[in-house]
């Protein structure tokens, strides 16, 4: 059944950038560790009367860098503005932000979303590339904590430089939104300018939505759901507000236009308030900064900057190591998983497909289990290399190199010494093995009728068997093949 109607959503993306310090002051802006709150603060960032802003040349720096990664242009002449609004975690009473004149405009980024979503939104119209309206600077705000009858401030965080990156509408279901905000992510990574711990609040979602009747290019009312930190978030509040809308519609009403907060426990959107318009923030041109001039060549050598980004490692990978793009992809979701990867490859004489399942197997299995990221293991890709190398020459078996893995990612150590210590090493030598296979044959005669009488499958048994017997060093082909010869000669 073709679905009615049709979501349209829009991202807008804040991301703290990683300076030194803050957008236009001194201070640090590595605010989470400072020992007290409201000690990393000074008079500019607290809005203290007749103190003067200073922009930060680095966050420009990297503001431009995430603007062409994004494929955007960067704005010669670029400007900040006031907006101004009350509220108490912005102690100026306005926020230093960009408004008619970003540092970067109209960008995109393709995302692969639609294909291998399902067959309901697989009937959906979901275009592969999301435009990027614009990426500007602003400056993050002070936390509130709410308490009983009062709040408490903490102006530690207010004036860390801050991204901005806005989507134009162009998403047709949540997984669409999902993709988009996956691929901003894993590049804001690649780039270094954010961490992308969203539990830490440094990466945080608004989702502008609507829905329409399927097969309209009219734009209706939207809501835009405010501060969505995490990615399920994100997905639970935009396929709320989707049904919501919808049940509007379907029952004659109009969805009006709000802002709106996600209630994570109880699973709903709540309204916050009527959505502000732009001139209900008066902006202008803020006059204490002048406008950024940035030339040709200052352009130029930041994308010089730019290193390889998810897409294009990904298409190498399948290019250069023969690797399916699903299995590439998963590869290059993080930098660090993909530069081990490659650098285990290198060390290696393996192919680059045993080397990846190796990778996107036991490895990330481990990493899964221990919730560790690729930079906190200690284990050498020569290390890796190495005990890859021993199951491909047939030394250890896949499941005792397995053993030998843990072993090497908990205590460090040689592959080569822990399968001596261990007696792991595999066993090829014929004479040995059929030792233990005319042993195994003569212990279990009842086993050995049947299989003779017909129940072919029972050889798997006895391979498993030889295997128990020799602590998984005998290799399971030679057990194979001298397991049939002697099964056959009991046949005569
Ligand atoms: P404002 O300036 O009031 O915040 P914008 O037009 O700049 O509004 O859009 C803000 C965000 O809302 C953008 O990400 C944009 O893609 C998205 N958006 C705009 N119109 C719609 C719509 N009809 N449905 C869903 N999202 C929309
Ligand atoms: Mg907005
Ligand atoms: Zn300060």
């Amino acid at each position: 059944m073709k679905p009615t109607y049709e979501p349209v959503i829009g991202l807008e993306i804040h991301a703290e950038l990683i300076t030194n310090s803050k957008m236009f002051c001194g201070c640090s802006a590595d605010y989470a560790s400072a020992p007290e709150p409201n000690t990393n603060i000074c008079p500019v960032c607290t809005g203290l009367p007749g103190a003067m802003p200073v922009a930060n040349k680095k966050a420009i720096e990297l503001a431009a860098l995430v603007g062409l990664a994004l494929n955007c242009s960067v704005n010669k002449h670029n400007t900040f503005a006031r907006k101004n609004y009350y509220y108490p975690d912005l102690p100026k009473g306005y926020q230093i932000s960009q408004y008619e004149l970003p540092i970067c405009e109209k960008g995109w980024l393709d995302i692969d979303s639609g294909s291998s979503s399902g067959a309901a939104s697989a009937t959906y119209r979901d275009p592969s590339r999301v435009r990027i309206r614009r990426v500007h600077i602003e400056e993050d705000t002070a936390k509130l904590f709410h308490e009983k009858n009062y709040a408490l401030v903490d102006f530690n965080r207010a004036g860390v430089p801050l991204l901005e990156i806005v989507s134009e509408p162009d998403m047709r279901s949540v997984e669409a939104a999902l993709d988009y905000a996956t691929k901003v992510r894993a590049i804001l990574r690649y780039l270094g300018v954010n961490s992308g711990n969203m539990e830490k609040g440094v990466l945080r979602f608004e989702a502008n939505i609507s829905v329409r009747p399927f097969g309209s290019d009219e734009f209706r009312t939207r809501t835009e759901i405010k501060n969505l930190n995490s990615f399920r978030a994100l997905t639970r509040a935009s396929a709320y507000e989707i049904e919501r809308q919808i049940k509007i519609y379907e029952s004659g009403g109009t969805v009006v236009q709000e802002t709106l907060g996600w209630d994570d426990v109880r699973g709903v959107t709540t309204s916050q308030r009527s959505k502000e318009e732009a001139h209900d923030y008066r902006y202008f041109p803020e006059p204490d900064l002048p406008p950024l001039q940035l030339s040709d060549s200052w352009i130029a050598e930041i994308k010089s900057r730019l290193p390889e980004l998810p897409e294009a490692k990904t298409k190498r990978f399948v290019e250069q190591y023969e690797l399916k793009p699903q299995d590439a992809r998963l590869l290059t979701s993080e930098k660090a998983l993909a530069d081990y990867f490659e650098s285990v490859v290198s060390k290696s004489k393996s192919s680059p497909k045993t080397v990846h399942s190796w990778i996107a197997g036991e490895f990330m299995r481990y990493l899964n289990d221990s919730g560790k990221d690729v930079d906190d293991v200690t284990l050498s890709p020569e290390s890796f290399a190495k005990l890859i190398d021993m199951v491909t020459d047939k030394t250890v078996s896949g499941n005792n190199a397995k053993v030998v893995l843990a072993e090497l990612i908990e205590s460090g150590g040689d592959p080569q010494e822990i399968v001596k210590e261990k007696g792991l090493a595999q066993v090829s030598d014929e004479s040995f093995i059929q030792e233990v296979v005319t042993k195994i044959l003569n212990d279990n005669p009842a086993e050995v009728e049947k299989y003779l009488a017909g129940k072919e499958t029972l050889l798997q048994w006895f391979v498993g068997q030889v295997a128990r017997a020799t602590k998984g060093k005998a290799d399971p082909n030679v057990t194979k093949e001298l397991a049939l010869k002697a099964l056959a000669e009991r046949k005569k």
